[in-house]
């Protein structure tokens, strides 16, 4: 395993980080699983409230009891949820008894999607400032955030010289997108740990769309996609899911080489991500978190409308639809894209900023020259 210094904390960490948002129903394999990582050289474990329907701290706080190694465990505290510095001292408390740990090493400012959230975060009496009174009295090592904004926001966030870390969605999809931020992160050597490294499950879904990521016959496509992020400069940390022993061995195998990608390979990347491979739906789901007014299960016709980004055609989304109508994802009495009535609540809660308003316009024109 590789370990890299985290920003200027003092910690090394392992480049392969441990997701802890893809457990299974059983907690007890769940935590063999996470000790397994730990013996395989894994250090870094990220958690959240609410992952795995809100089992994945307590996962983590079955594995600690009994862990191989030395690790570090981060987890995080919602902006929407906890608001107030109180609020945030609660999910603090709360995170560390779940997880039967002292201190937790790197507490996030979770999901901070615009500048305006990032300014209610640092309000007086807000969610900063409890997480940095945790801080003071021992409770938590380091105060970091996650985010989804674009990189010149997180470069305005990483210039104000106030958190030690920074989680980012990053992956050979969209690294465009948040590459200003990584750069700057790389600047005043503040750590990075990036999440979402395949693309919300699309590059294993896609994996022979994809399969020209890799750089020679013997990696996966996941594999590729892995040490893409790991060998970016600025990158400490990759994150990803575990929830089994044969993914543990997988991403650690995909590390056990040289983090080097050939210069004729980075260019093909980028000549094949073409603006719109960019701009692809990731399913992260979060668009739905508001009620849409008009009941509309839009990322449903996101993930449809990738089809055609990533296929030219328009036949794709419409087999798309029939999938998830054959599997009751979308039922015959669904609200239709064309009810969307331009309310801008979903786009804003978009974490990959796309033109949901538009798309749904395109798909259920696509639907009708279909009728
Ligand atoms: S913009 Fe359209 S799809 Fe999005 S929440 Fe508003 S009505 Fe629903
Ligand atoms: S439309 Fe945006 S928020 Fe919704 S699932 Fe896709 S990427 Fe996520």
């Amino acid at each position: 395993m590789i370990y890299r210094p985290y920003g200027s904390t003092g910690k090394q960490v392992s480049v392969i980080g441990f997701g802890g948002m893809r457990f299974g129903k059983d907690d007890d394999y769940a935590a063999e699983v996470v000790r397994y990582a730990n013996a395989r050289g894994i250090n870094y474990f990220d958690t959240a409230p609410f992952y795995c329907d809100d089992r994945s701290e307590g996962i983590f706080g079955k594995a600690f009891k009994n862990m191989p190694g030395d690790f570090f465990v981060s987890t995080k505290s919602l902006i929407r949820k906890e608001k107030t510095a109180m609020e945030v001292r609660g999910r603090i408390e709360l995170s560390l008894e779940r997880m039967g740990v002292e201190k937790i090493n790197f507490f996030h400012m979770w999901c901070i999607m615009d500048m305006e959230q990032y300014r209610q975060i640092m309000a007086p009496g807000g969610p900063y400032e409890g997480a940095m009174k945790a801080k003071e009295e021992g409770l938590v090592d380091h105060v970091v955030f996650s985010t989804h904004c674009t990189g010149e926001d997180i470069r305005t966030i990483i210039e104000d010289d106030v958190f030690e870390g920074v989680l980012l969605g990053y992956n050979v999809i969209n690294h465009p997108f948040r590459q200003e931020g990584v750069q700057a992160a790389l600047e005043r050597n503040v750590g990075v740990v990036t999440m979402n490294p395949l693309g919300g499950g699309l590059i294993p879904r896609y994996r022979d769309h994809f399969s020209f990521i890799r750089q020679d016959e013997e990696e996966t496509t996941v594999q590729a996609a892995l040490r893409f992020n790991a060998s970016q400069p600025g990158i400490t940390v990759v994150l990803s899911g575990m929830g089994s022993i044969e993914e543990v061995d997988e991403n650690v195998e995909a590390v056990s080489r040289p983090l080097v990608i050939s210069d004729a390979k980075r260019q093909e990347i980028e000549s094949r991500l073409t603006e719109k491979l960019d701009t692809l739906c990731t399913n992260c789901q979060y668009c739905r978190e508001k009620k849409c007014p008009s009941n509309i299960k839009m990322n449903h016709f996101m993930e449809a409308y990738n089809m055609l980004l990533l296929m030219g055609d328009e036949q794709e989304v419409l087999q798309q639809l029939d999938y998830y109508r054959q599997n009751g994802d979308l039922k015959a009495d669904d609200a239709m894209p064309g009810e969307c009535i331009a309310c801008g609540v979903c786009e804003a809660l978009c974490t990959q900023k796309l033109p949901i308003i538009q798309r749904l316009d395109e798909v259920q024109k696509i639907i009708n020259r279909q009728a």
